[in-house]
């Protein structure tokens, strides 16, 4: 019997950071449509590793999205997540 380990294969698919690649995409609070796409659905910032976004551009994603926090234009945290605990 031969140990057919089954072949998983990961494909390393080079994430590209979104805002190098489009110049025109700004970063801005008021562009909190944007901002919601490196956010989880529970309002949380997604790391650079998940995004693919570069350092330069994850920090000032993040400091985007604390400031169109404060302008209640994306959530700190979702409602309906009382039940769960992290
Ligand atoms: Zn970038």
């Amino acid at each position: 019997m031969a140990a057919n380990k089954p072949f998983v294969r990961r494909f390393p698919r080079k994430k590209v950071c979104y805002f190098c690649a489009n110049k025109k995409a700004e970063i801005d609070y008021k562009n909190s449509d944007l901002l919601r796409r490196f956010t989880t659905d529970r309002g949380k910032i997604l790391p650079s590793r998940i995004t693919g976004t570069c350092a330069e551009h994850q920090r000032k994603i993040a400091v985007e999205i604390k400031k169109a926090r404060n302008m209640a234009l994306l959530p700190f945290t979702t409602a309906n997540d009382y039940k769960r605990k992290w």
